[in-house]
């Protein structure tokens, strides 16, 4: 067999550069849940571009949206101009998911990424409220820019920042203190209503539901309740982050739904473009829209091939409750596999929501081998966690049964390869 020419990426590609190293090889062609790399190996994706490519990759029915468009020379770069495109993909948002979900958002582009919607929401809570100060959680990951930072909760990306990182103070995420059912808002009830905690009034908590990058930390409902009323009661504007948890990966399209939340604003990214493709939002209610026009801007703010995309996605997707109907049923299906997988080995657990699912392995550097093993059987997965102990699986929404089915055999042979010694 050739082996991929890999010498351009370690003689020219900075040390930055990450999962190609998870990965050693190169890419070519994708479609669905599967990659192909140039020597024509085929890998199953249990890691969909981060949560990008819920929708798979290449999908044949976004992709023949972003051909059309393209054919027709619709407008590709727009700032933030008034186009068909984004007039079709507003009007869309708010007809497929905003009414019927009883949503009274305004929406704003920022910058494509994560890290932009995140940091417009920070700027956008600090000038609605007059106060600088946000609270975060434990284990949290908001994105590589220095406000997104100063919010995220691992040290190793936050001492990259170079400066320290201010005015954000990190709170126990559920089941922090003591594991699950623990009542870790004890804690920050009591610093917020003690005029003399040393904590000044905050603008905003930020909030993920499931922390993805923090090791599939699972926020109870009860426990989003209750923060959400913590934070109405004290006049706290509520964050959800819902840019890797967002766009149907836990079930419904909004991760905080089960909680029957609303929270004041909410970040999108990955997958609303659905394609792939760049693209964030920020949504908030009515009354927060202070900003002054072009007080938050970006070059590529108006990718208005990803308005299309995404716009395919919500009416080709969210025009039912067919995909989160068949979400819950894979989730099911994954769950009965990983419980399997639990109760064959000593010192793995698993949790997870919808289609995102964590493999806790007591011994952290076993996670890191069953990925590399599994990568040697054709399957992608990564680690998270903030000891990397974690093996996070988040196929494509519209993953097939069998090709799920697959990839969790490949998955339990990687941990009888890595783990078999420690079988019960
Ligand atoms: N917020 C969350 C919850 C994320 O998972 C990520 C990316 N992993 C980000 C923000 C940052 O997104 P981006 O990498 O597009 O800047």
């Amino acid at each position: 067999m050739t082996l991929p020419d890999m010498t351009v990426f370690a003689d020219l590609e900075s040390n930055v550069r990450g999962y190609c190293r998870s990965w050693p090889t190169v890419f070519d062609t994708a479609s669905g849940a599967w990659l192909r790399d140039e020597t024509g190996r085929e890998y199953l994706d249990f890691f969909a571009g981060a949560g990008a490519l819920n929708y798979g990759h290449n999908n044949p029915v976004l992709k023949q949206s972003l051909l059309d468009y393209i054919a027709g020379d619709g407008i590709t770069h727009g700032l933030d101009m008034s186009t068909v495109a984004k007039r079709e993909l507003l009007e869309t948002l708010r007809d497929r998911i905003l009414r019927p979900r009883g949503l009274d958002y305004k929406v704003q582009f920022p910058g494509p990424t994560g890290a932009n919607a995140v940091e417009a929401a920070l700027k956008l809570a600090r000038k609605v409220t007059g106060r600088t100060e946000i609270l975060n959680f434990t284990n949290a990951f908001h994105g590589m820019t220095l406000g997104a930072l100063s919010v995220t909760g691992n040290a190793a990306k936050r001492a990259g920042a170079g400066v320290p990182l201010q005015h954000a103070t990190s709170m126990p995420f559920d089941g922090y203190l003591s594991g699950p059912d623990d009542d870790s808002f004890e804690w920050m009830e009591r610093v917020l209503d003690d005029a003399s905690s040393g904590l000044d009034s905050p603008a905003a908590v930020i909030v993920e539901t499931v922390q993805g990058e923090g090791g599939v930390n699972i926020a109870g409902v009860q426990w989003l309740r209750k923060l959400a009323g913590l934070c109405a009661a004290r006049e706290i504007l509520l964050i959800v982050d819902d840019v890797q948890m967002g766009c149907g990966r836990t079930g419904p399209f909004f991760s905080f739904e089960m909680a029957g939340i609303t929270p004041d604003i909410v970040t999108l990214s990955k997958s609303i473009g659905g394609y792939g493709l760049p693209m964030a939002l920020v949504l908030f209610k009515p009354e927060l829209d202070v900003w002054k026009p072009g007080e938050h801007n970006g070059t590529f703010r108006g990718n208005n091939p990803a308005f299309v995309t995404a716009r395919a996605a919500l009416e080709h997707y969210w025009a039912d409750d067919a995909l989160e109907i068949a979400t819950r049923a894979k989730a099911e299906r994954i769950d009965r596999a990983l419980a399997g997988m639990v109760a064959a080995f000593d010192g793995i657990t698993t949790r997870g929501r919808g289609l995102v699912h964590g493999v806790v392995f007591d011994d952290a550097s076993a996670a890191e081998k069953v990925c590399a093993s599994a990568f040697q059987r054709g399957l992608l997965v990564e680690t998270s966690g903030p000891e990397d102990e974690v093996v996070k699986l988040l196929p494509p929404l519209t993953i097939s049964d069998s090709e799920l089915d697959h990839g969790l055999e490949l998955l339990a042979e990687s941990v009888d390869a890595v783990c078999g010694g420690r079988g019960r």
